[in-house]
């Protein structure tokens, strides 16, 4: 995030093949919901309520674009499960909300990288990065008066907004980024931290789907 220009070829995409699909392409369509599996690894142990709430809030935005996140543990499961996607996201540093302390009174200046993937030969690889100590600073002047519940909760929902981020450019193999919403270019705090944020724009819809499974 952050280093991509803005721009918007996937709204405007998208808005062009819900057109011609009608005509020629209609078959192509998805006609069951798709399935991507994340092999989520971190640094350090994650809270089992913070995991849930990752799981919980990444399950409801890729539920909007017909896709279900089934999640695997790298260390423990090594079973094959059939999926249309599959990725790699590493939670990299301490991931639990910071706490309170006099360095989050004042924001702190950024720009920061929050998530990255991997790319290789303009290649985008299923291999996603959170980098915890950056949503950190980010975040923790917001966060550092709230509770230790509503912090950790807010968190949570925070990172999986970040891989939600992530997995649109794997599973779209794309670079673009959308005009608003989880595929925008990059997040505020207040997106963050509201209650609801998710896909705004086809970004991953059927349309687009279609024409990846189609190469
Ligand atoms: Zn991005």
């Amino acid at each position: 995030m952050g280093a991509v220009p803005r721009v918007a070829h996937i709204f405007a995409l998208a808005g062009v093949l819900s057109v011609s699909t009608c005509v020629c392409r209609s078959e192509s369509l998805p006609s069951r919901e798709k399935t991507l599996v994340v092999f989520l690894t971190s640094d350090f142990s994650v809270a089992p309520a913070a995991s849930s709430e990752i799981k919980q809030e990444l399950g409801h935005i890729f539920q909007a674009a017909a896709i279900h996140v089934k999640w695997q543990d790298p260390a423990t499961d090594r079973s094959d499960s059939e999926n249309d996607y599959a990725a790699v996201v590493r939670l990299r540093g301490s991931c639990r909300p910071p706490e309170p302390g006099p360095r989050f009174e004042h924001s702190i200046s950024g720009p920061f990288t929050l998530a990255s993937s991997a790319v290789a030969n303009g290649v985008i690889l299923p291999f996603g990065d959170i980098d915890c100590a950056a949503l950190n600073s980010f975040l923790g002047p917001s966060l550092w008066k709230e509770s230790d519940q509503t912090r950790e909760f807010i968190y949570a929902r925070a990172v999986a907004r970040l891989i939600a981020h992530e997995l649109y450019h794997v599973i779209g193999q794309t670079h673009d980024h959308a005009r608003g919403g989880v595929a925008e270019p990059s997040f505020t705090v207040a997106e963050l931290l509201s209650d609801h944020f998710e896909f705004t724009e086809p970004a991953l819809s059927a349309e687009v789907l279609a024409r990846i499974a189609d190469g």
